[in-house]
């Protein structure tokens, strides 16, 4: 779809030429440049709940969801009043607020869960430290694990995205993975050096990495549900295995739920992971299998990543982010420790507002309307894709799903595979649902975003869309 003067998209094509004029791509974010489905990218204005509304007045039920954040829906009544309050007490002191730690008291006491190989629930994270990014998050949490370990290399996955720091693009996932770019001009071959990519779901390939560089991996960082190359979960028993190799050579697990925290499920995709290993403890009838003895005294008996990084929902839609883990890793952090991270708007008060008061309204009840709503749209694209023999694939991980076009026959379980995706058919889909008034990624590779505010109204009106951008997806 050319960019045209005039038609429903007139004045985001003029916003778009005058944003291109001033902002490289007209974008300050790539993957909103429409750059692998083509068109006017929409500006948009307003959003309520499940809609958005673009500069033309065009509204859409919206399922990227700010890309993730707006689990309650957008402009949620109660997160948008308490930001209201909060800015009127002032944006910011650049010194601490009392409601920093009232949030992450709510993370410590989400992660608190039951764990495979510990007698009860233990809190998953002991301390967190708030910051503005994913990107920030994800980058603390590995200088961390380096001056934890002294050790100087990381292994992250292909497909799998961690924000945009240098040592994280190498065959990342998101916005990467839809220009088709295997990394990034201006990052030094020294720090590429630094980074091991492994395929996903391969314990082979990190049996190898480990054998071959294992005393000198400073840890191991892996999305806990991989859902920037498309939604993939990982394979049974492989993030319980990846975790017990790591300890056993004295490196640490970075478990990034940036994507998936409070939105798989209330504790993230590690809350479904958990409870998936318990059960299968429990069935395997051997009891809970141990952990490798820590080394360093870094790391736990249990079988638990050692540091976690959220961002998205944590926020509530406005810039915020966090890293968590043990205390004894935690505290390595300055003032505390020799550890250097430091920001001027971290833990800035509205945005810890935003995000406390949207994990606060996110109980079970939303979780199921989430749920619900997930479900129904998967299964509606799925049966819609099917009638008009387009081949696809639904890909699920808690309430995270995505589209897959192309011929997978089997679950796929690394980036090699979902890249044998047929761009074209979701290009056509995309803009299907798009001129029908449906708002999805513009992207193959990410996961579609439903919210708790997507009642039977709005998904009623995704369900009716859905089979005519199927048949456009059959045509190409
Ligand atoms: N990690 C994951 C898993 C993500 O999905 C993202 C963003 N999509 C990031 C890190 C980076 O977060 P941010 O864009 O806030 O820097």
């Amino acid at each position: 779809a050319p960019r045209v003067p005039g038609g429903t998209a007139a004045r985001s094509a003029a916003l778009a030429e005058r944003a291109e004029r001033v902002i490289p791509g007209g974008v300050n974010s790539p993957v909103r440049a429409y750059g692998s489905v083509g068109g006017t990218p929409r500006f948009l204005v307003a959003g309520r709940g499940a809609y958005v509304t673009d500069a033309d007045g065009v509204e859409y039920v919206d399922l990227v969801a700010s890309w993730g954040p707006a689990l309650l829906g957008h402009a949620h009544p109660a997160v948008v009043d308490a930001v209201q309050a909060a800015a009127a007490r002032g944006l910011g002191f650049g010194a601490s607020v009392p409601e920093e730690a009232e949030l992450a008291e709510e993370i410590v006491s989400r992660l608190t869960l039951p764990v495979p190989g510990a007698p009860a629930s233990v809190p998953l994270v002991e301390r967190v430290r708030l910051v503005s990014t994913g990107t920030e998050a994800t980058m603390t949490a590995i200088r961390l694990a380096r001056g934890a370990t002294g050790r100087p290399l990381l292994i992250k996955f292909a497909g799998h995205y961690h924000g945009h720091s240098d040592g994280l693009l190498a065959e990342a996932g998101s916005g990467l993975a839809t220009l088709a770019m295997p990394g990034s001009a201006g990052v030094t071959a020294e720090t590429a050096a630094q980074t091991l990519v492994l395929p996903y779901n391969d314990l082979p390939a990190l049996e190898a990495a480990f054998a071959e560089h294992g005393d000198r991996i400073a840890a191991v960082i892996a999305e806990a549900a991989a859902a920037n190359m498309g939604v993939l979960p990982p394979a049974p028993g492989f993030t319980r295995a990846m975790i017990a190799l790591a300890h056993r050579h004295g490196a640490l697990v970075i478990l990034d739920e940036v994507l998936t925290g409070f939105r798989a499920g209330p504790a993230g995709y590690w809350g479904i992971a958990a409870a998936e290993m318990a059960a299968a403890d429990v069935a395997a009838e051997g009891g809970p299998a141990a952990g490798a003895p820590a080394e360093g005294g870094l790391v736990d008996a249990a079988v638990l990543p050692d540091l976690v990084t959220f961002g998205k929902v944590v926020g509530g839609g406005l810039p915020l982010a966090a890293l968590g883990g043990r205390r004894e890793v935690m505290e390595l952090l300055a003032p505390l420790g020799p550890v250097y991270q430091a920001g001027t708007l971290s833990g800035n008060p509205l945005a810890v507002t935003a995000g406390l008061t949207t994990l606060r309204h996110a109980d079970a009840e939303a979780y199921a309307r989430l749920g619900r709503a997930a479900a129904a749209i998967a299964e509606g694209a799925g049966s819609a894709l099917a009638a008009a023999g387009v081949p696809h694939r639904v890909q699920r991980a808690g309430t995270l799903f995505s589209v897959l076009f192309g011929d997978f026959p089997e679950a796929p379980t690394t980036y090699a595979q979902v890249q044998r995706q047929e761009v074209g058919r979701h290009r056509a889909f995309f803009h299907e649902m798009l001129a029908r008034g449906v708002n999805l990624p513009p992207s193959a590779f990410e996961a579609w975003f439903a919210t708790a505010a997507h009642d039977d109204a709005a998904i009623e009106r995704v369900l009716a869309v859905l089979p005519h951008a199927a048949r456009a997806a059959a045509r190409v």
